[in-house]
């Protein structure tokens, strides 16, 4: 393989700068070209592409967000977008792309391949649910943020006697509330993946409140529902005052922790090589502190399960 092109799509996360510089660098390294292609998908099919050498990327492992920028294409979704960033591609003698994204990146890396186009994903999402791989690019980074705000919230609630929620993100995924929830001991931890109801909720408030503990955190995951809501309910259903704290963008911001540094190095190089080896569809990641790389399908046909065991001890350890 000659040349290359990387792009990053979808959310940004934290420690996408460092995986760029890694596949920069890396692909150089192996005296492979490497253009870099700005706003995701909606530049492949404007050609907003530049050729990359080794300062492109200088001073950037330590920046949050993406230099490349981000973009969501709907022009992508559709088969003339598609066909229109595979002749781009061609057009500059562009074998093979590395996409680092989420989920949403992945599929259209898969359609894209399908036009003869090599494709090499990178895991970057801080909601960290990406089947195949045990942690995501950013996830690190965001659950150190929701970890230091939940210290920060039960500094106040401690003080005034409180019981705060706390809304997390994560799309349909419970890792970063659950992580979160468990690193910042909270009281109770409500996921996609479990929902608890209410009245459970309100139970350990209960036996919380009878054993002389005033204040109480709650991290509820986006997905199940938002932290008003929530309020809203325990007010309706238990007559229970609780305040909310939702994190936000927050969650996305912010440079990247020196883990996701390290994976998204990793992660970045693992890629340039499986193109270079000639791998036509595959993505990269993590089990059991292994780099691994796997086909890019098996992201799209099964789903990981989160380790139930985390929320099973949190209970046990905030009772
Ligand atoms: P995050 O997890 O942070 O939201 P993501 O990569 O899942 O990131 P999406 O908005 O879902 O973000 O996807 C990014 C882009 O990928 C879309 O804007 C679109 O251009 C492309 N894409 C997503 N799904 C498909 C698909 N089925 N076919 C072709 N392209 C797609």
């Amino acid at each position: 393989m000659k040349k290359i092109g990387v792009l990053t799509s979808g959310g940004d996360a934290p420690g996408m700068n460092a995986a760029l510089r890694a596949v920069v660098r890396k692909a150089l390294f192996e005296d492979i070209e490497v253009v870099g292609i700005y706003q995701g998908y909606d530049g492949l099919i404007k050609g907003e592409f530049e050729l990359f050498e080794l300062g492109s990327v200088g001073d950037i492992i330590q920046r949050g967000g993406t230099i490349l920028r981000s973009a969501r294409s709907p022009e992508f979704m559709t088969e003339a977008g598609r066909q229109k960033a595979a002749d781009n591609l061609k057009a500059e003698g562009i074998e093979g792309l590395v996409v680092i994204g989420g989920d949403g990146s992945f599929r259209g890396a898969l359609e894209l391949s399908v036009y003869g186009i090599a494709v090499a994903c990178v895991p970057a999402t801080i909601d960290n649910d990406i089947t195949g791989t045990e942690f995501t690019i950013g996830f690190d980074t965001a659950l150190n943020t929701v970890v230091e705000a939940i210290d920060k919230i039960r500094d106040t609630a401690s003080s005034h006697e409180r019981i705060f929620i706390v809304e997390v993100m994560g799309r349909d995924a419970g890792d970063l509330a659950l992580w979160a929830g468990l690193g910042g001991g909270a009281e109770s931890i409500i996921i996609p993946e479990e929902p608890l109801a209410v009245n459970e909720v309100v139970e350990r408030l209960k036996q919380s409140s009878e054993r002389g503990k005033q204040h109480s955190v709650i991290v509820v995951a986006e997905g199940v529902m938002s932290g008003d809501k929530l309020s809203q309910l325990l007010k309706e259903e238990a007559d229970v005052e609780t305040r909310v704290s939702v994190l936000g963008h927050m969650q996305r911001g912010g440079s990247p922790s020196a883990r996701d540094r390290v994976i998204a190095s990793r992660y970045g190089a693992r890629a340039v090589e499986e193109l270079q080896a000639g791998q036509q569809t595959v993505a990269i990641g993590m089990r059991n502190h292994q780099i691994v790389a796997y086909p890019l399908q098996d992201v799209f046909e099964t789903k990981d399960c989160l380790d139930m065991e985390m929320l099973k001890l949190s209970k046990e350890l905030s009772i």
